[in-house]
């Protein structure tokens, strides 16, 4: 397949190169440039610009039914099941070649996709949420008796979060994770935003516990992430051999610099907050929820410039739950926004399959990757709105096969 007279921006930061053409054979990307080997299909890209297949490095698909009606236990399995297909579809189709889940799916859900039964993007994921009784990802009536938070799960499509008590319960629980499939391990370390029972500035788990979920990663060559807001949770899961912190609201200098001095990546999640902020109904959660996200929108953006000045890895997350996950690229647009349209890009491509560790496979343009490449009608570094418009996208290979052209 030779894609051709395209503006390639390649997601290495690079200037866009207009008129350039790129090879793709067997699944992969081939050449840039250069002349079409005798019987290529020729797929002309005049007008379009070329980059890689985005990548939401924080996603819940296990969480694509109303809130509300997904804790209250009071949809069939049949509509969770179907509202769940209906999102990994709507996150291809928004340009999406690639997510990392960030808890709540089974493996079941990311195999299904694989094996190509439903349209999605690939599927990272860790299984459930790793929390502690009452901890972040507990997302359970308060008036029910825990013993009964795991019967809410759905083997082999949705699973919630495993709570851990003790070092030993943690070593169970990782395990129990690995062995259903979970590709990495993550921890709630601090309370959140969509959270029952805790308030932002919680600490959760001990660093003991937090140490033998890296332990567990480390002899599978993986890697923990948490979900963290405050800087004693971030600052204590870090020194406990954490690769990357999810949301990071409260990354401040001091933070910053013990980050990158571990090696640990940054992913700010802007939308979910975006929605929280404009209207919780679209996640069907209570006011008192949404509440909580006043002033996270305003210390995650001071964090991302914190973050940015130490030479953290900063990556790029949505975090959407509930039904209408269609604005996936809203996350681009607003870290364009902040930043620039090229740094949002870089950010969502690049740096998310370095910190996802599959950038030898994906996250660029370049001869020998996967070809997992998109294409937008105009140039989304000059009209940032592209990013987040679904009919923008009017190209999408995914494995080197064409699965959208509106073009
Ligand atoms: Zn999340």
């Amino acid at each position: 397949m030779w894609l051709t007279n395209a503006t390639l921006v390649d997601g290495t930061g690079a200037d866009p190169v207009d008129g350039q053409a790129v090879l793709v054979e067997d699944g992969r990307i081939s050449a840039i440039g250069g002349t079409p080997p005798a019987g290529a299909e020729v797929v002309d890209c005049s007008g379009l610009t070329l980059t890689p297949g985005l990548i939401d490095a924080h996603v819940h698909l296990g969480w694509s039914s109303d809130m509300i009606a997904t804790v209250s236990h009071t949809l069939p399995v049949a509509e969770l099941a179907a509202d769940m297909f209906a999102n990994c579809a709507q996150t291809l189709d928004a340009g999406f070649t690639t997510v990392r889940d960030c808890g709540g799916i089974d493996g079941g859900l990311a195999g299904v996709v694989a094996k190509g039964k439903i349209a999605g993007p690939r599927i990272l994921q860790c299984g459930p949420i790793q929390c502690q009784t009452g901890g972040h990802g507990q997302v359970a009536n308060p008036w029910e008796p825990t013993e009964l938070w795991a019967t809410h799960d759905v083997p082999g499509l949705r699973h919630g979060a495993f709570l851990s008590n003790s070092p030993d319960d943690m070593r169970r629980n990782v395990r129990e994770s690995f062995r259903r499939g979970a590709d990495f391990i993550k921890l709630c370390v601090t309370g959140g935003v969509v959270s029952f029972h805790d308030k932002l500035t919680d600490t959760q788990l001990t660093e003991e516990e937090i140490r033998v979920a890296v332990e567990e990663c480390a002899a599978r060559g993986t890697y923990v992430t948490v979900h963290a807001h405050n800087k004693v949770g971030i600052q204590r899961a870090v020194r406990a051999g954490v690769k990357c912190v999810e949301h990071g609201t409260d990354i401040d200098e001091e933070t910053a610099a013990l980050m990158a001095s571990h090696g640990v990546a940054h992913v700010p999640t802007l939308a979910v907050v975006r929605d929280l902020l404009d209207n919780a109904g679209t996640a069907g959660l209570p006011p008192a929820i949404a509440a909580r996200a006043h002033g996270v929108w305003e210390r995650m953006h001071t964090a991302i410039l914190a973050s940015r000045a130490a030479g953290v890895r900063v990556g790029l997350g949505s975090d959407l739950i509930g039904l209408g996950q269609d604005h996936r690229g809203n996350e681009l647009v607003l870290r364009a926004a902040f930043e620039s349209p090229m740094a949002a890009l870089v950010s969502a491509t690049a740096t998310n399959a370095d910190i996802l560790g599959i950038a030898d496979q994906v996250g660029t343009v370049e001869t020998g990757k996967q070809a997992d490449i998109i294409a937008f009608a105009g140039n989304p570094l000059d009209t940032p709105t592209l990013f987040g418009d679904q009919f923008a996208v009017t190209l999408i290979i995914h494995n080197g096969r064409v699965v959208k052209d509106i073009r």
